[in-house]
């Protein structure tokens, strides 16, 4: 059984729609790239499975459970680890209280977090808002992981960050990876995304276009759905 099935998933702003039909599959342990241009849909997708958005057609299935319908603290609560674009923490918190309070399940613990992200415990006891983006981000990214999720989504991680955090990110990704961790992953960057994603899904004006592996993804049709 897939760990995430999405099935001509339709969601609307109000009266506009912004997916008509997005399909997607994810086996546990896979890294799956979740493409297009900007405005194409991505983030209306995730916001779809994490309950956020509620689709008007279509099934979003989880471990087996259809979340359509459901409300974003139990989705939450299933398994599923969002990182949303523009990173948030408790400002007010410090790096080790905002992955304390996150806490859930025994897998993920301060220590493992702080092994993944050395930066993150060298200022475990700084306040949140004193941090660099980067390493705001590297927070998101170690909160969401304390809650133990089945499935960790990052949605433009690297976004606007000095190359050497990025460097760590992505590092920090393939690290994930090896350990097995589901993850559905967003970004621009394409020369480290092909690299690490097991699969790859396309999608253009809210539709899934292409799904496959990154090889299939040919310069031809990277230039098609995804040049600028
Ligand atoms: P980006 O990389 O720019 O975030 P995206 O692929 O994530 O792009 P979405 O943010 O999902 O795209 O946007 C899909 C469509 O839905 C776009 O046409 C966008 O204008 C519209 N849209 C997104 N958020 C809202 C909103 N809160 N209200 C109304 N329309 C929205």
């Amino acid at each position: 059984m897939s760990l995430l099935v999405l099935d001509g998933v339709e969601s609307f702003y109000g009266a506009s729609q912004a997916l008509f039909g997005v399909s997607l599959a994810i086996e546990d342990g896979e890294v799956v790239a979740l493409m297009g241009r900007n405005g194409m849909g991505k983030t209306t997708t995730i916001n779809s499975i994490v309950g956020l958005v509620r689709p008007r057609a279509g099934n979003i299935r989880f471990a087996g459970k259809e979340l359509a319908g459901m409300r974003p603290h139990r989705i939450a609560r299933l398994g599923l680890g969002l990182v949303p674009e523009g990173r948030r923490c408790f400002p007010n918190l410090t790096v080790e209280e905002n992955l304390l309070v996150a806490a859930r399940g025994d897998e993920w613990t301060l220590e493992r977090v702080t092994e993944l992200f050395p930066r993150l415990g060298e200022r475990r006891s700084q306040y949140a808002n004193t941090l660099s983006g980067g390493e705001q981000q590297m927070l998101a990214i170690g909160r969401a992981l304390m809650t133990n999720p089945r499935l960790l989504i990052l949605d433009e991680a690297t976004e606007g960050l000095a190359p050497v955090i990025r460097q760590d990110i992505w590092a920090a990704i393939r690290k994930l990876k090896a350990t097995g961790q589901s993850i559905l992953v967003v970004d621009k960057t394409l020369s480290e995304l092909l690299p690490v994603a097991d699969r790859c899904f396309v999608l253009e004006k809210g539709v899934t276009v292409f799904a496959g592996a990154p090889e299939a993804l040919s310069p031809e049709l990277q230039d098609r759905y995804l040049g600028v």
